[in-house]
């Protein structure tokens, strides 16, 4: 499986798409969530294809890889106001769907405490991609080696779905369906991202992502993880694999066999064993299967030891 066709090694593109490819696409602007919710809901009933757009920046990389572009796609980005925040509230942190990287990153408390999703926010793209990217953007984009989406799921956060229907929230790990599919039904849009409170100033959070290259590089292997240490036992853990199958996936037979156990209990071949039932590496333009999956045993055991030292 190759995720962008004719793509260099491990590169997000550096060059403009053609404006051509972009001038046939009809842009609808609605002003508030309800127009939104409505012009979708039309749009279904006529048959329509209608694409929800926030930041832009994936629609970019689709155009300039030659992507057919949609007809029509949905402007959301004048909904800033209402959803372009970050809320912290009881259950925890609202992230909204327009909030984009740069407001979270401008946002102290979201750096002290998502310090693992604060780094992630930092590689995503440079400067300029990370004042229009979006978190719900990264998530519904559904790319395997997303850098966001890796370590929201690690973190439970579950994905707010509205549409004139009504609203449904749905833990991250069970949004995918496979490659590139989300369960986001046609008239929905995402409104927010939550995080739970007690995921928040959580000491065990760990991300790392192998690249060709520390910045603007597509990630070849990652891991984003929770880990909550007791006594010298971990005594929960959530592991998340990035670029390793179709989507982010989370590894919830290497959770189950490495939970309440010590670092001394560890067994690497039991640990192999258990990566084996969750994962099936992918091979492709940017690593093999056989890289992958070595490199990835290694992020963990890297992930065990430092949290643990913490
Ligand atoms: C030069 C460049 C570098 C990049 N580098 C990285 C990188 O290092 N790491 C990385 O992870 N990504 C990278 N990206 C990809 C992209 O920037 C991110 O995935 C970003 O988070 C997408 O956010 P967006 O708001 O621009 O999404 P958009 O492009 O607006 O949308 C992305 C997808 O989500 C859907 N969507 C968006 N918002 C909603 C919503 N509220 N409800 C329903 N559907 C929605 C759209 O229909 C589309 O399918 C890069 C892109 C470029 C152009």
């Amino acid at each position: 499986m190759s995720e962008q066709p004719g793509m260099a090694l491990g590169e997000y593109p550096t060059t403009l798409p053609s404006p051509q490819l972009l001038r046939d696409v009809a842009v609808l602007r609605p002003n508030d969530l309800h127009h939104a919710l409505t012009l979708l809901d039309e749009a279904q009933r006529a048959g329509q294809a209608l694409r929800p757009m926030a930041g832009c920046t994936d629609l970019l990389v689709e155009a300039h890889f030659g992507k057919p572009m949609p007809a029509q796609v949905l402007d959301l980005w004048a909904l800033r106001h209402s959803l372009g925040t970050l809320q912290w509230t009881e259950r925890g942190l609202r992230i909204g769907a327009l909030a984009t990287y740069r407001t979270a990153l401008q946002d102290p408390r979201f750096c002290a405490e998502l310090p693992a999703l604060a780094k992630a926010a930092s590689l995503v793209g440079a400067t300029q991609i990370q004042a229009r990217g979006t978190f719900a953007g990264n998530v519904e984009n559904a790319s395997p080696a997303a850098d966001a989406a890796p370590m929201l799921m690690a973190l439970d956060a579950s994905v707010e779905l509205t549409s004139l229907r009504g609203v449904r929230e749905l833990p991250l790990h069970s949004y995918y369906l496979g490659y590139r599919r989300t369960v986001r039904m046609p008239d929905e849009i995402i409104t927010s991202l939550l995080i739970p409170a007690d995921r928040l100033g959580h000491p065990g959070q760990w991300l790392r992502k192998v690249g060709t290259r520390a910045y603007q590089a597509i990630t070849k292997v990652g891991l984003a993880g929770v880990f909550s240490w007791q006594d010298g036992l971990l005594q929960d853990v959530s592991l998340v694999a990035v670029s390793m199958a179709a989507t982010p996936l989370r590894c919830f037979a290497m959770e189950g066999y490495l939970r309440h156990k010590s670092l001394s209990d560890l067994d690497p071949i039991g640990l192999r064993q258990a990566q084996a039932r969750d994962l099936t590496p992918i091979d492709d333009v940017r690593s093999t299967a056989d890289y992958r999956a070595e490199v990835f045993a290694r992020l963990v055991e890297q992930a065990l030891r430092e949290t643990a030292a913490t």
